[in-house]
């Protein structure tokens, strides 16, 4: 297996002030945190999350799961052909087999991952141990390395941490978007005191505070850090969107020479520009927006 450090990672990933007269006219500073130029291809938070459990993981196949749109599961396929690791995907959704795939998938199968399609309820199911060992068997595979759905297990969180740790001194508030909300629960461990984080979901549902806690309790043993998570820019859930949230995306990639990836990014960025309109933010405040993906 290839190391991950002839992948040659950009860590620390970059900081960019950007000057934007919706924070600058309230007197807040805006810096970007650039995760999205850690590595070209396994991008953003994913590396931070992969990077220890591929190492666990030591050359044995890589399972993992997600549904059609998953940027874990790229990240993953991507990794799998990058360091020679055998990888296969568990896609939510029997209806999908036999189906042309979508642009993301065709992505992670042409990195050789193997894609494994289930039904909905057996994809619910997953975690439970009976149906994980019944969907390895037909899934060919012996001698697995599972990774959990969004690849949040404790390690990724840990992982997570070196996010707050390198944003020490630089930010009052960090904004960050959530799925399942494992990079905010290391995040926030990371970041010193007196910061905080403010988490974006772009999924609907108000679930994600406990699943936070109960990340933050298994890579911890306990609550971290000072977090909160503000629901309201969701836009309909997970890969929805609005004309209005696409307008804003562009509208900010022309100001900024940024490309704003739209599941996750883009909801955040219209969230914190919102906060800021709200006057949610001190004058004198730096905050740090992660850019976790690209688009
Ligand atoms: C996966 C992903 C996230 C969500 O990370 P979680 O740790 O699951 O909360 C955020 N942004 C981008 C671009 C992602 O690909």
């Amino acid at each position: 297996m290839t190391s991950l450090a002839s992948l040659r990672p950009k860590l620390p990933s970059p900081l960019q002030e950007i000057e934007d007269d919706r924070f600058t006219g309230h007197g807040i500073r805006l810096v970007l945190k650039r995760d999205d130029l850690i590595h070209p291809e396994l991008v953003g938070n994913k590396w931070r999350k992969l990077a220890p459990n591929l190492t666990a993981a030591a050359g044995r196949t890589v399972v993992t799961f997600g549904g059609a749109y998953s940027n874990h599961l790229r990240a993953t396929a991507a990794a799998g052909r990058l360091l020679g690791l055998t990888t296969v995907g568990v896609v939510r959704g029997q209806e999908l087999a036999g189906r042309p795939l979508n642009a993301s998938l065709a992505r992670c199968a042409a990195d050789g991952m193997r894609l494994h399609f289930v039904d909905r309820s057996t994809y619910r199911r997953k975690t439970e141990p009976k149906t994980l060992a019944a969907l390895l068997r037909t899934a060919g595979v012996d001698d697995a390395y599972v990774v959990p759905e969004g690849g949040s297990n404790a390690l990724a969180v840990r992982g997570c941490r070196e996010l707050g740790e390198e944003l020490r001194g630089h930010a009052d508030v960090v904004g960050v978007a959530c799925g399942t909300g494992g990079t905010l629960a290391g995040l926030a461990a990371g970041l010193g005191p007196g910061r905080r984080v403010l988490g974006v979901p772009v999924l609907k549902g108000g679930f994600l505070n406990d699943d936070i806690r109960a990340l933050q309790h298994q890579a911890f043993g306990g609550p971290r850090g000072t977090w909160c998570l503000d629901e309201r820019f969701h836009f309909g859930g997970y890969a929805r969107t609005t004309p209005e949230l696409d307008a804003f995306a562009e509208d900010f990639e022309s100001r900024h020479d940024l490309p704003v990836e739209r599941l996750y990014v883009a909801k955040l960025l219209y969230g914190l520009v919102a906060l800021a309109q709200e006057g949610r933010f001190a004058p004198g405040t730096t905050v740090a927006a992660v850019i976790t993906g690209r688009p």
